[in-house]
């Protein structure tokens, strides 16, 4: 073997032990393993070590996408990430609160969801430890980002989904190339139905695996960032298994650890009132999160989540930042649909929850006068066309 070579060998095996995880509740360790997507407790896995600061310095030179944050991303080698130069989605003034609101359009993203920024890590990891194959449960838009990075990585890719999701999200998912298993009955059910599977394909789950967090963290680098390093004082986002409240604390805390941002922000979670087992669990002060009892079909299909896997984490989150959770009735979804739309911008219902969560919020003096918001807009409309009357 070349010394060249070797050194590169021995670099992945060096930058890999930054890359074990280790289950929060009973302290396994694993190392990387494409089959290992939770602890053999059942809990899911994060990783050990922590990741290592962002490369402010050398930002100016980077394109303007999520890949620019690379060393934080648990890639061993970036050059060769599943990509489409995704990320770095506009950040804008809202015109319709008095307060000073800022909009994240995730939604801009290539497949039409913030979903690609946990979808494009995800696969470039699994790619990386020899992948060629993945399967995966989703409510739509998850399913629809792992579909496509799966298909831009060559990978085969088997998508579960309830069978009641929107069709143009089903639509998505076939052109992609994937295959697709309608599973009856609600959200968990689909959950339930995938693990089977799971045993022999590797599962590119964006509830159970930390690469996909991983990757969602990149929208609080984004937010610093295009604030001047500077956290705002809340953010707002839908919360249905939590993922892009925990990328926001995961990527909020680093900053912060590394010195780049001195404060974090508090995390408003939105759910639908449908639905929303994660409001239940906060306002009772519980610690753990029981699955929803008398879910009804909502709206906001993309956070219709009865039991979220990682509901603990999430509600520290949530406690840990002194921030809250508000729900919104499906008269109020229709009518934040709407209220983005007179602003220029189309957004699914499930993204919607955000615009009458923001207005409860402030009515109930969690956001104060003087605050810098920013709400993510998740979902484009075109992902659930027809859902909402004009
Ligand atoms: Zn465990």
């Amino acid at each position: 073997m070349g010394s060249c070579v070797l050194r590169r060998v021995n670099h992945w095996r060096t930058t890999m032990v930054h890359f074990d995880m280790l289950c929060d509740e009973c302290r396994s360790r694993f190392t990387p393993d494409p089959m290992r997507y939770g602890c053999d407790c059942g809990s899911a896995l994060d990783f050990a070590a922590p990741a290592p600061p962002i490369a402010v310095e050398e930002l100016a030179s980077r394109p303007a996408n999520m890949w620019r944050y690379h060393e934080a991303l648990r890639i061993a080698r970036p050059e060769d990430a599943v990509t489409m130069g995704e990320g770095m989605t506009p950040l804008i003034r809202a015109d319709r609160s008095d307060h000073d609101l800022r909009l994240k359009l995730d939604f801009t993203f290539p497949t039409g969801s913030y979903k690609d920024r946990g979808a494009a890590v995800l696969i470039s990891a699994l790619r990386e430890m020899g992948a060629d194959a993945v399967v995966e449960d989703s409510s739509g838009n998850a399913g629809a980002a792992i579909a496509a990075y799966a298909a831009r990585a060559g990978m085969r890719c088997v998508i579960y989904t309830p069978s009641g999701t929107s069709p143009a999200k089903l639509d998505q998912i076939r052109v992609f190339g994937a295959e697709l298993r309608l599973v009856e009955g609600d959200r968990q059910a689909t959950t339930e139905a995938v693990l089977e599977a799971a045993e022999t394909t590797p599962y590119a789950s964006h509830n159970w695996t930390p690469y996909f967090i991983t990757g969602v963290k990149t929208v609080a680098f984004e937010i610093a960032e295009q604030l001047g390093w500077r956290a705002p004082d809340n953010v707002v986002a839908p919360a249905g298994f939590g993922s892009i409240l925990l990328g926001l604390h995961l990527g909020f805390s680093e900053l912060r650890r590394h010195g780049i941002t001195d404060t974090t922000p508090r995390l408003l979670a939105a759910q639908a009132e449908r639905c929303c087992p994660i409001h239940v669990a906060w306002r009772a002060g519980a610690d753990v999160v029981d699955r929803f009892v008398d879910p009804r079909p909502t709206l906001a299909e993309g956070i219709a989540s009865t039991r979220p896997i990682r509901a603990r984490q999430v509600l520290d989150a949530i406690r840990h930042t002194e921030g809250a959770v508000a729900t919104v009735t499906e008269d109020e979804i229709a009518d934040g649909v709407r209220a983005l739309a007179r602003e220029g911008i189309y957004v699914e219902p499930t993204s919607a929850v955000v615009v009458s969560a923001f207005d409860r919020l402030v009515e109930q003096g969690v956001i104060r006068d003087g605050d810098l918001t920013v709400s993510i807009l998740t979902g484009s409309g075109l992902k659930a066309s027809g859902k909402v009357p004009a």
